[in-house]
C-alpha cells in the first residue's frame, strides 16, 4: 500500500515561493511522479499572492500562532496571520482528502518549517520551532519531516 504524503509545492519545482522561485528536490519530484505525494503551498492556499512579501512569525512559533499568542508579520509590517492560518487548514483539508498521514515540508519557512523557523527579525536568523502549517498537521496526527530528514533517511 502506497503511503500518501503531502509535500511543499516549492519542492516540486512550482514557483510558489515568496520571491517567485522554487526549491526543487529531485527525490521529492519522483515521489509525486509515482503517485505517492501531492504538492501543496499553504501560503498560496491561504490566499496570498506570488510573489509576496517575505513574512516571519513574531513572538513565538506556529503553535503560538494557532493559539493566538503570536502573529505572522511581513517585512512591511502587514499582519498576514489570518492567511497563514487559513492556508494551514486548507493544507490539512487536502491531506485528509487524499488520506495522507505524512508530510515533507520546507525547513525554516513560517508555514512549513519543522525544526526551526526564522526568528521574526528578518535577519536570516532562526529559532527552534515549527511553522503554522506544520504545527496544525502535527496536532491532527500527521507526521511532518523536513527535506533534510527525508534525505538522511534515504542515505
Ligand atoms: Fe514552499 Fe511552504 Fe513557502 Fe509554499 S509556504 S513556498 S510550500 S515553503
Amino acid at each position: 500500500k502506497v503511503t500518501k504524503k503531502v509535500v511543499s509545492a516549492c519542492f516540486a519545482g512550482i514557483h510558489c515561493r515568496y520571491d517567485g522561485r522554487h526549491n526543487a528536490v529531485e527525490a521529492i519530484q519522483k515521489l509525486i511522479r509515482e503517485g505517492e505525494a501531492i504538492p501543496v503551498c499553504p501560503e498560496q492556499l491561504g490566499g496570498l499572492s506570488t510573489p509576496r512579501n517575505p513574512a516571519e512569525i513574531v513572538g513565538g512559533d506556529g503553535d503560538d500562532v494557532l493559539e493566538g499568542k503570536a502573529r505572522v508579520i511581513d517585512n512591511q509590517g502587514n499582519d498576514v496571520t489570518d492567511a497563514f492560518i487559513r492556508g494551514a487548514y486548507e493544507t490539512y483539508r487536502i491531506a485528509k482528502t487524499v488520506g495522507a498521514n505524512e508530510a515533507i515540508l520546507k525547513e525554516k519557512s513560517p508555514s512549513c518549517g519543522s525544526c526551526c523557523i526564522y526568528d521574526g527579525t528578518f535577519q536570516g536568523k532562526t529559532n527552534p520551532g515549527a511553522g503554522v502549517t506544520t504545527a496544525l498537521l502535527r496536532r491532527k496526527g500527521i507526521k511532518v519531516i523536513s527535506e533534510d530528514t527525508f534525505s538522511e533517511k534515504r542515505i
